[in-house]
């Protein structure tokens, strides 16, 4: 339980948050700080009398954003995690709520480890916090907030950090009916010869290399009234990729449990959305399988007839998340009327080449979706970037024995042609937009030695639906 407090108390641990131009102001009120701190991003420097009092610095105070003070707590917290004390603490120097709220969203997502336990002081039932100015009710808001972002966001994210031998399809699908359980999720799950009779080919043909069952899950979460708009998210879960015949070399081959990268944020945006309670309708589809190297492997040369009739020759088995994805989305788009269709994957490392660490590359058909995409983009700092759908990539990935490859012959551009693959299975939905997460799901993170989950996109997409929420209700 995360405890705020709206009134003011004497404690003996105290935060003080200043920006380069405060500290100027207030230094006086602090001996023995010069030459050790200056308000500089970051900075932290401690000082102890009767208190603890621990000094924050957040750079220059012109153009200070809300997603920096989230990301400076969060520093702090994962160095602070065993220097904090477990006792009521007063946060000085925000001055609005929104700077308050991120403050805690940081403190609490920095106390992220794999696996995840509540061992960070921040969560002793004696830790409280104590701000100068704010409401009761936004306290208690941003506590509820923070706490069920932390709760999906940290269950996504130990589900991509799992090793791949806990990761297996009967262990995540029991964790997604027990969760579905608690939170009136309805839970449906297709395995092998239930995606069989259903059609999806092109999911079982990555599937059928593998020694598990396939398991091509449906969540449906109806916070909001039965007729009222709907999301639709599809995320990529390819529990491990060996690339399948077309196999990977073995270098860094151990990330390859990252590759459900997309799932692993659509189940925590699910979970942060049912704990919140938030009042919209949500289906989501996730085809999980494995994409592994036996005799029963797809082979190159294969031609699959997917869920929506078109035909597509594999000539990469590592491709293979275009193919899950492509039943996923046209599966949602004809049995679930949505008015958005969201996908996220880890799909190319053309995306990675292209953007590095620092953003995904999206795509969308529809204008107004990419603005407001982007807008949360922008407010939560999970950046994304738009590339182009034009037909003319479609060239590139016809095929002379179906209708499309599952790559094109050129060596470049990965990343759009996969985009535009995808559009040939969302069955002219008119509001799709998919998410290339390859560079920004998994990487160098500040609780661990080597790479692991980041959490990216939970917050995005957390942002956008309470906006597609709010327009909603503004409407009725
Ligand atoms: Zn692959």
């Amino acid at each position: 339980m995360i405890k705020i407090n709206h009134k003011q108390k004497k404690t003996k641990q105290n935060i003080h948050l200043f920006t380069e131009e405060s500290w100027v102001k207030l230094k006086s009120d602090f001996k023995w700080t010069e030459p050790y701190f200056y308000g500089k991003k970051g900075e932290t420097f401690v000082l102890a009398g009767d208190s603890v009092d621990i000094l924050i610095g957040l750079g220059k105070s012109d153009d200070l954003k809300s997603f920096e003070i989230q990301s400076i707590a969060n520093k702090f917290s994962n160095d602070f995690k065993d220097k904090l004390k477990p006792i009521s603490t007063s946060v000085f120097g925000l001055f609005s709520d929104e700077f308050m709220e991120e403050f805690v969203k940081g403190l609490y997502l920095g106390t992220y480890k794999y696996p995840f336990e509540k061992s960070h002081p921040v969560w002793n039932e004696k830790f409280e916090l104590h701000f100068e100015i704010i409401s009761e009710s936004k306290a208690k808001e941003i506590s509820a907030t923070t706490e069920a972002l932390c709760y999906g966001q940290f269950s996504g994210m130990d589900w991509l950090n799992k090793p791949a031998n806990f990761k297996t399809v009967d262990k995540i699908s029991e964790f997604l009916q027990k969760e579905s359980k608690i939170h009136k999720i309805k839970y449906k799950s297709l395995n092998r010869k239930e995606s069989q009779k259903a059609g999806l080919r092109a999911f079982l043909a990555v599937n059928q290399g593998s020694s598990q069952e396939a398991a091509f899950t449906i969540l449906e979460y109806n916070g909001g009234e039965k007729n009222e708009p709907k999301i639709g998210l599809v995320g990529k879960c390819v529990l491990f990729d060996t690339g399948g015949i077309s196999i990977k070399p073995s270098d860094n081959l151990h990330y390859m449990k990252s590759d459900m990268g997309g799932a692993s944020a659509v189940i925590g945006t699910l979970l942060a959305v049912a704990q919140l309670k938030l009042p919209v309708n949500i289906v989501v589809i996730l085809p999980i399988t494995d994409n592994a190297v036996s005799e029963r492997a797809y082979l190159p040369s294969d031609v699959i007839t997917a869920y929506n009739g078109k035909t597509i020759e594999v000539l990469n088995t590592d491709a293979e998340g275009r193919m899950t994805l492509a039943d996923g989305l046209s599966y949602m788009s004809k049995n679930y009327e949505t008015d958005v269709m969201i996908d996220l994957a880890t799909l190319t490392g053309s995306s990675v080449r292209m953007f590095g660490y620092t953003c995904a590359a999206y795509f969308s058909n529809n204008e107004e979706l990419k603005k407001e995409l982007e807008n949360s983009a922008d407010k939560t700092n999970q950046r994304l970037w738009n590339l182009p759908l034009w037909d003319v990539w479609e060239e590139d990935f016809k095929s002379d024995v179906a209708d499309f490859k599952n790559i094109s012959s050129k060596p470049f551009g990965d990343c759009i042609v996969a985009g535009k693959f995808l559009e040939q299975f969302i069955e002219n939905h008119p509001n799709w937009a998919h998410l290339d997460i390859a560079g920004v799901a998994f990487g160098n993170v500040n609780y661990t030695k080597e790479k692991g989950a980041t959490g990216y996109g939970v917050q995005l997409l957390l942002d956008y639906i309470k906006n597609f929420s709010k327009r909603n209700s503004n409407k009725n």
